[in-house]
């Protein structure tokens, strides 16, 4: 367990608090702050308990584009990367003033911070317009490490990266805590690695198989009792066990990993269950053409984009009394209507299992947007903030992020 926000004395203190406030950004308008949101409980809670609040945080990839900009002789803007705009954004969300400092390091910061009084607010400059930020340079994470008394690291999603905000800080800072975020994420997901109560039931879906191996085998060996695969995924499977696919995507060089997974899978009595319809289209007509058919009747010219209903019915039954899910993948490309349908279906059997006492964890960044999408978020236990963070967590890795901070 992890030393969080709520352990240690804060009043009076300067406190840096790691944010994800990678958001996306248009003219100056913030057009999703879903993970603004996200961080309000902890700088709420940080302002009530009279600390001096220093917000950082990544956005984007300013010193690649730039580059690549410069490769190209073309214009760059820098203010596309800047935290102004979230500054403005946050001042609204929390009712509060913002201060907006135009730099993340130097002497001027520095005064700054000295000189703010208990439950101020300030944002500091995009951490990644110092180059020392991505490559973990010593001395800005000594930097950013002297701005403060307490680090709190509450950006889950930036933990798998050792950068200096995120790891590099730890061996300069004396305090170094979870935020009430990161607290939550390490909590849930934590659970799924340690205890998970079983009936353990894992949904994989999404694209690639490659992508997933290593969380499909941290699941085996954790011992999930079921694997319900669906979306692109499936079609690597069903292709080695000797299906016709058709044009559905495959990884053909993945065709022996995936008998491997089952192998390994039926070795530790976990079930892994694979579709028997789906939604598919003519590669050739695919406006006019759509239909639910049986995995069997797959020819050679159809694309399969979405489980099928029997299939639908299928999963439900094998949710039925679980304790325990995890959620990663979209069944199918549920971008695209009506191909959405086996993910919605399937995210109310998940709602449903919920309420019947089931602890639900949805992880990945589609499968969030997914689950955002159905409205049904209010009725799953968990939904990680983490992306590629959550899925590095859930396969047994240790995140820079988390081991950076205290143990309790
Ligand atoms: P996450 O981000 O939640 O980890 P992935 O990135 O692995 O999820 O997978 C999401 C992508 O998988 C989506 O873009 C979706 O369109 C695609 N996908 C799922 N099923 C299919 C399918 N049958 N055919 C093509 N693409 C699919
Ligand atoms: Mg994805």
């Amino acid at each position: 367990m992890k030393k969080t926000i709520s352990d240690i004395k804060i009043s009076g203190r300067r406190v840096l608090l790691r944010v994800d406030f990678n958001v996306p950004i248009r003219d100056g308008v913030i057009s999703d702050d879903t993970r603004l949101k996200a961080a309000i409980p902890t700088i709420d809670y940080a302002v009530s308990n009279g600390a001096r609040v220093i917000l950082c945080s990544h956005l984007g990839r300013p010193l690649k584009e730039e580059k690549k900009a410069k490769e190209r002789g073309l214009p760059f803007d820098r203010e596309r990367f800047s935290l102004r705009p979230v500054a403005s954004h946050l001042e609204k969300l929390l009712s509060r003033n913002v201060d907006f400092l135009d730099s993340c390091r130097g002497p001027e910061v520095f005064r700054f911070v000295s000189e703010m009084s208990d439950g101020d607010v300030c944002l500091l400059e995009n951490l990644r317009f110092e180059a020392g930020e991505e490559s973990n340079d010593t001395s800005f994470s000594e930097e950013l490490a002297q701005l403060c008394d307490v680090y709190v690291n509450d950006a889950f999603g930036a933990a798998h990266r050792a950068h200096a905000s995120t790891a590099g800080i730890a061996e300069f800072a004396t305090r170094r805590v979870s935020g009430l975020l990161m607290e939550r994420e390490l909590k849930f997901l934590g659970r799924l690695l340690d205890s998970p109560e079983k009936p353990y039931v894992a949904i994989l879906g999404g694209a690639k198989v490659s992508d997933k191996i290593p969380i499909i085998n941290s699941l085996i060996e954790k011992g999930v009792d079921r694997i319900l695969v669906g979306g692109a995924m499936a079609y690597t499977f069903l292709k080695a066990n000797g299906y016709t696919v058709g044009k559905s995507l495959v990884e053909d060089d993945m065709l022996e990993q995936a008998l491997e997974i089952q192998r390994s899978a039926s070795e530790h009595g976990v079930e892994l269950v694979l579709p028997t319809d789906h939604q598919v289209v003519d590669s050739y007509d695919p406006l006019n053409s759509r239909k639910t058919i049986p995995i069997d009747f797959t020819n050679a010219g159809l694309v399969g984009l979405d489980i099928g209903i029997e299939t639908v019915a299928l999963f439900k039954e094998k949710l039925v009394g679980a304790k325990t899910i995890l959620w990663n993948g979209p069944m199918g490309m549920f971008e695209e209507k009506p191909f959405d349908a086996g993910t919605i279906e399937v995210a109310k059997a998940v709602a449903e299992a919920t309420a019947l006492g089931a602890v639900s964890i949805v992880g990945g960044g589609d499968s969030v947007a997914a689950v955002n999408e159905t409205g049904l978020q209010g009725s799953i236990s968990h939904i990680s903030t983490g992306g590629g963070a959550a899925l590095e967590f859930l396969s047994g890795k240790k995140l820079p992020g988390v081991d950076a901070l205290e143990d309790k």
